[in-house]
């Protein structure tokens, strides 16, 4: 199964990365998710695309591929959503616990 790594993460405080690796599980097809101090790294098989848009809707936290058309196509996705609604955020999922 392919290992995709993210890049982007703002704050790798202990309370982002769970709420970073609950999102990303929680996209259809990913098997596994390891943070380490550089990258999310996902292993399954799922569009990477929905994986940064996801965490995105989730979180405000914007993930990066090394795939510069990925990142693209979902930036642009996200731009969209952006501007439809402002009510995508889930309020709890939104706090940085800054360093806990
Ligand atoms: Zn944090």
């Amino acid at each position: 199964m392919p290992t995709i790594a993210f890049g982007g993460l703002s704050c790798r405080c202990e309370g982002c990365l769970k709420k970073i690796n609950k999102r990303v599980m929680e996209v259809s097809g990913v098997q596994k998710v390891e943070i380490d101090s550089n990258d999310v790294k996902v292993t399954g098989n799922f569009d990477p695309q929905q994986v940064i848009i996801h965490v995105w809707k989730k979180t405000k936290k914007t993930l990066t591929a090394a795939d510069k058309g990925i990142n693209e196509a979902a930036m642009l996705k996200i731009e969209k959503m952006r501007r439809a609604s402002r009510a995508t955020v889930d309020k709890s999922d939104n706090i940085c616990c800054f360093g806990f």
